[in-house]
């Protein structure tokens, strides 16, 4: 792997963002891939390379704990090809740190996609894209009234001879599953044990089975009223008294946090702001769940595996399935930040905060990464006044944006 360069790097002359306030005319010093220091006055080495952020924003990389893909790959395409394809595509839009993730698939097909990402995970350099800091296995493990636009095929139970493969080693760091299926118990109690993040997910559980799963550890839940219970859904399956959801559950339980995809076209300012208003930005993580269509012409793609995942459309703004609904984003996390802000009550710091130290917090890499703090990770971006990604530092290597 390619070491840093042992040069200090000063980025200088903009405003830092840090996750409670803005400190205008700031500079970040890094060394050895780490932040040295990030204020107003930091004393700079003779031997500094210096990075002149032209009066824009230096913020925390980004870390998407969402995501499928980018530039016409699928992390379940297989290879590490193509997950570097994405990884790269992702580094431009401001992501540092990136959890591929799985989507419903054959047991073969979800051990290719995490050999593949062990591959580029191994041999990573700066230089490839956002950092690989885990697998989020997503899929398959859904409920049949819930699988959204992955393909139905691949949907099932958890099965603990499957999964105890895939947990072999310390690969998945976010594991989802609906609460409501049988066999989800032992699987967030694995999760557990491997110290996961533990979402449900498209899932139609009650108030009941969310206990339960919180029990279990769960503590996340997938994109916030996609693929989600909420009081009418449970009807079909409870009949009256009608029931709390998932909704109800997330908001009223403090330990809880959740995600939204904040693209715009998903979900409305009044949603997003009302589940900002609700969580916070300690609960909020903001996720591109983008799929491979990011960064590609308007078209036809496939979710999932190039070779059997099913067909969406996408129209250069979001993806869909043709008189059935959205399948996911086609943008990355910059384009979230920026929406969160201009469509929010949340201040930058706290649009920031929701797309960098939130989501590291509940990954468990608070300490290592997420912030402009001496000692993290020197994962940082140059902004310009638009919130627009100038420059992609992560461990203090440039990544070119080609
Ligand atoms: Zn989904
Ligand atoms: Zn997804």
């Amino acid at each position: 792997m390619k070491k840093p360069p042992a040069a200090p790097l000063l980025i200088e002359n903009g405003t830092l963002v840090l996750p409670d306030r803005l400190i205008e005319g700031g500079a970040v010093l890094c060394e050895r891939g780490r932040i040295m220091a990030a204020g107003k006055r930091v004393a700079v080495p003779k031997t500094a390379t210096v990075i002149d952020a032209k009066g824009g924003y230096i913020s925390p990389g980004f870390i998407d704990i969402h995501v499928h893909g980018g530039a016409g790959a699928d992390f379940m395409d297989g290879t590490a090809a193509a997950v570097r394809t994405a990884l790269k595509a992702h580094a431009r839009h401001g992501t540092t740190s990136i959890f591929p993730t799985t989507t419903t698939g054959a047991p073969e097909q979800i051990m290719e996609m995490l050999a593949a990402c062990r591959e580029a995970q191994r041999s990573w350099e700066p230089g490839d894209g956002s950092r690989i800091a885990g697998v989020h296995l997503y899929g398959p493990y859904f409920a049949p009234d819930k699988v959204g636009c992955h393909s139905r095929e691949g949907r099932r139970a958890p099965d603990a001879e499957e999964y105890a493969r895939w947990f072999g080693d310390d690969l998945v760091r976010i594991a989802t599953c609906a609460a409501e299926l049988p066999g989800a118990e032992a699987f967030y109690r694995m999760a557990r044990k491997r110290r996961c993040l533990i979402t449900c997910g498209h899932s139609n559980a009650n108030w009941a089975e969310m206990a339960s799963a919180f029990k279990a550890g769960m503590r996340h839940v997938d994109h916030f009223w996609c693929a989600m219970s909420s009081v009418t859904s449970l009807r079909p399956r409870f009949g009256t008294p009608m029931q709390a959801s998932m909704e109800q559950f997330v908001l009223a339980t403090a330990d809880m946090s959740t995600e939204v995809i904040a693209d715009g076209m998903h979900l409305s300012p009044e949603l997003l702001d009302f589940a900002f208003r609700m969580k916070g930005a300690q609960r909020l993580c903001l996720v591109t769940d983008c799929n491979r269509a990011m960064d590609m012409p308007p078209g036809r793609y496939r979710f999932g595996s190039e070779a059997d995942g099913s067909f969406f459309e996408s129209d250069g703004r979001v993806g869909f399935v043709p008189g059935e609904g959205l399948a996911s984003s086609v943008m990355g996390l910059d384009h979230m930040v920026r929406h969160m802000k201009k469509s929010t009550s949340a201040t930058l710091p706290e649009a920031v905060r929701m797309a960098s130290l939130t989501p590291a917090e509940r990954t468990g890499m608070g300490k290592r990464c997420g912030s402009l703090e001496k000692g993290k990770l020197a994962d940082v971006l140059v902004l310009n006044r638009r919130l627009e990604v100038q420059r992609t530092f992560i461990g203090g290597v440039e990544v070119p944006h080609d």
